[in-house]
């Protein structure tokens, strides 16, 4: 996985391959799918909900620009795999999921594979952020939303870096937007296509 879907399309921050090689991504899949757990595509978690794609959890990582000091947001834990792959690359990581039985989920995976030391899956909805731990050095989005929530750019530090993906319900652009001092600046890392944001200021 980390040589023909990582590398070979770009991935070279070594922190983020290591953190990937080392993540068992078969443990946060549903058992019946832990064949497909390696495969170049997001893979279904229950709850109509998917774990992304490997490529798209590293390029997020990557962009996040992670030297291991850094206070993290997650939204939308899913399986709590991206949680996992973030808390290896950053001092904390606070992920907040929408859907309860998901929470769960999460915990339960992070627990099992012993990478929740640094890592807090908070039952919410993420699209407003989590004020209780900003501000964040960098937030990772992983649901789609039309725009970039006002919420969570205020809870972004400054300087930061936040990755989200914005467009329609069926394609996106992942965006990376910086903030360094009191200015944003954003750019276009890739196409996409994730699971909506729901609740906040995403899709209802
Ligand atoms: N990072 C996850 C990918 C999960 S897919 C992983 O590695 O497995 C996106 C997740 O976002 C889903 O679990 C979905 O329930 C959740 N989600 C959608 N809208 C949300 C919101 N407003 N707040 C928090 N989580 C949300």
């Amino acid at each position: 996985m980390v040589d023909a879907q990582l590398i070979r399309r770009g991935i070279r921050d070594e922190r983020v391959l290591a953190a990937m090689s080392e993540i068992p991504r078969e443990e946060f899949v549903p058992t019946e799918a832990r064949v497909t757990a390696y495969t170049d595509a997001p893979v279904g978690i229950g709850s109509g909900q998917t774990i992304s794609q490997p490529y798209m959890t590293a390029l997020m990582a990557q962009c996040l620009k992670l030297t291991g000091e850094e206070q993290v947001l997650e939204v939308g834990a899913g399986s709590g795999y991206a949680a996992a792959v973030l808390g290896r690359l950053a001092r904390e990581v606070i992920t907040v999921e929408i859907v309860p039985e998901l929470a769960v989920l999460a915990r339960e995976n992070l627990r099992r594979t012993g990478f929740d030391a640094n890592v807090q899956v908070v039952d919410g909805d993420g699209g407003w952020g989590y004020s209780a731990g900003a501000p964040y050095d960098a937030i990772s989005v992983a649901a789609a939303a039309p725009e970039v929530p006002a919420a969570l750019l205020e809870q972004l530090r400054d300087p930061g870096y936040l990755a989200i993906p914005v467009g329609t319900l069926e394609d996106q652009e992942l965006r990376v937007l910086r903030k360094r001092w009191g200015r944003i600046q954003s750019r276009t890392a890739t196409l996409c296509r994730f699971v909506p944001l729901r609740g906040g200021e995403g899709w209802r």
